[in-house]
């Protein structure tokens, strides 16, 4: 291709809401068998609210909300945004705790007084000695139906569990149903559980899905498929997906999404839709195809 057919073709991506880095970034999308596809925020709206609170203690659910929001207050997940926004819809004043920490892909943690608080998964829960038998039964109903489930200790002791619905955007079962029938294999990767995570494939027909990932590991998991031979292009929308978007063969950032995901990405999808990787591959083929 020319140069003057390389700007044409990444000022129509533009005009397509595709915005491209540069050529390659393009031609690997296009040259891309795979595709590694982050959930909340990539597959869902990113806009995610409290469904349902159980605590371990019935009628202290709103006690229950209130030491989740005075931590996730502090915490920019979109998990804590919606645990905030539901204890400010209920006029829940914030506790004055203190030593916040985030630990990423876990949770949050601080101090109330002298009881340490947590806000987190359960797998976080159970590495500190924390029992959350008591509302597994109950959390795996919300997780059935693709609900996050965040737990919530004071002391070590479970209090009780938040489920939090993100709904799938509307444009995303077909986006991935004419991204499969373009040759890619799609896999889920995501710090959710296997059983929630299980729910949002089974509803798009994802057969490969990586749970319980740690944000460090998402780049690793990029790095094991192409030493599969695999050419990986990845979409994420988060912090925790700078790195392994920069690994991927080709990185795609959702638009409105953490500026370090952006960053890292050669193609940037303006209006957070995947079905746009469609045109633009279409595009790549036709404009980039005799580049070499
Ligand atoms: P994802 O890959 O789905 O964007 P993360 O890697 O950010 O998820 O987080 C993985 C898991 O860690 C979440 O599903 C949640 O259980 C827990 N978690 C992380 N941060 C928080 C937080 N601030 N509040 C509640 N739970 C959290
Ligand atoms: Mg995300």
């Amino acid at each position: 291709a020319t140069p003057m057919s390389i700007m044409v073709a990444v000022g129509r991506g533009a005009g397509l809401g595709v915005l491209v880095k540069d050529a390659a970034a393009l031609e690997r999308l296009a040259q891309a068998d795979t595709l590694l596809l982050d959930k909340t925020g990539t597959l869902t709206e990113g806009r995610p609210s409290v469904v349902a609170i159980r605590s371990v203690e019935p009628g202290t659910e709103n006690r229950l909300l209130q030491i989740a929001a005075s931590l996730e207050h502090y915490s920019e997940h979109p998990l804590a945004r919606a645990v905030a926004a539901a204890a400010e819809d209920k006029g829940l004043t914030l506790l004055p705790i203190t030593d916040f920490r985030a630990v990423p892909g876990k949770g949050v943690e601080a101090a109330f007084g002298t009881a340490s608080l947590r806000v987190g998964a359960a797998s976080w829960f159970s590495e500190q000695g924390i029992d959350v038998a008591a509302l597994k039964a109950e959390a795996s109903i919300f997780e059935t139906k693709g609900q996050s489930v965040v737990w919530v200790s004071q002391g070590g002791q479970l209090l009780g569990i938040v489920a939090i619905a993100d709904a799938l955007k509307e444009t995303t079962a077909a986006a991935i149903a004419g991204l499969r029938r373009d040759g890619l294999g799609i896999v889920l990767v995501t710090g959710d559980t296997a059983p929630v995570a299980g729910a949002v494939a089974d509803e798009l027909g994802i057969d490969q899905v990586f749970a319980g990932t740690l944000p460090g590991d998402k780049a690793d998991l990029v790095k094991a498929l192409q030493e599969q031979g695999r050419v990986v292009a990845m979409a994420g929308d988060g912090v925790n997906d700078g790195p392994a978007l920069a690994q991927a063969d080709v990185g795609i950032a959702m638009g409105g999404g953490a500026d370090v995901a952006i960053e890292a990405a050669g193609i940037t999808l303006l209006k957070g839709d995947l079905g746009r990787l469609l045109v633009a591959r279409k595009l790549s083929r036709a404009t980039l195809g005799n580049i070499r």
